[in-house]
């Protein structure tokens, strides 16, 4: 993962993503919008109280960057589940998409969306049947193994095969910031039986652990089939400078956003 600047806005792009040629995409930062205080600057989310002309101009300019329609954006009220949503054109410009934490198409042009400040962003791009999934991935949605359940989804309606798929692993909270207690670790036990490799205790706080939310996604999408894999180096919750972060800031923070759009 590198990060671009254009124009003074930076954002994140992953070199695998990027390579495939079939689309455009970003992990936006914090930097080079217009939005004030706590927003600032670069907040792309109308639901935490900032003014609405500036996420409008936050927005045109990542799109700017990614040389894509900002009207053409499709994203919902994430609810930590693992519905996915196949779009279509007749998605763009919905409102109130709710009970949904990932979006997948096939359709050239239309920008799928999810928000982040901390959860994992998991993008997959088919190379074979051109299409698309941008899933929302926090420690909720990684127990409900939702990037699974894109790729299920996306085998049902556009054929793709985890081995002909590019995945990366976008900015969020590395298992340096994430603590947890036991009752997260139980269900991430449960869940999988490799859990215990990408959990460590607190040496700081007895009864609480570190958790690689990160290496559990890799893991879960590697025992998938899927091959070509990227992974963030960016913690949010370490890189103040970069990325809101909802353990660091509380409710009072701007979004981060994952996009990506077929070409
Ligand atoms: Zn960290």
């Amino acid at each position: 993962m590198k990060i671009a600047e254009n124009g003074g806005v930076k954002y994140c792009v992953f070199e695998n993503i990027e390579k495939t040629g079939l689309v455009s995409h970003s992990f936006t930062t914090k930097v080079g919008g217009v939005s004030e205080g706590v927003y600032g600057s670069l907040n792309v989310s109308y639901t935490r109280g900032d003014d609405r002309a500036n996420v409008d101009e936050n927005i045109k300019r990542i799109c700017n960057c990614m040389e894509v329609e900002s009207r053409n954006i499709v994203c919902g009220h994430q609810i930590h589940g693992k519905n996915i949503l196949k779009v279509t054109k007749d998605d763009i410009g919905r409102e109130g998409i709710t009970e949904f934490d990932g979006f997948m198409t096939n359709e050239k042009g239309i920008v799928l969306s999810t928000f982040h400040a901390d959860c994992v962003p998991v993008y997959l791009v088919d190379t074979e049947n051109k299409a698309i999934a941008m899933v929302h991935s926090g420690w909720r949605g990684t127990v409900q193994k939702i990037s699974l359940e894109a790729i299920k989804k996306m085998g049902e309606e556009y054929g793709t095969k985890a081995e002909n798929i590019v995945a990366a692993i976008g900015p969020s909270i590395g298992q340096c910031c994430f603590q947890v207690d036991m009752p997260v670790i139980k269900e991430f036990k449960a869940a999988f039986d490799f859990a215990d490799e990408y959990i460590i205790k607190d040496e700081k706080r007895v009864g609480h652990f570190m958790l690689d939310l990160w290496g559990v996604n890799k893991r879960m999408l590697e025992e998938a089939g899927v091959r070509d894999i990227e992974v963030t180096d960016k913690c949010t919750m370490c890189n103040e400078e970069l990325f809101y972060s909802h353990r660091r800031m509380g409710n009072d923070r701007g979004s981060m956003a994952a996009y990506i759009c077929l070409k």
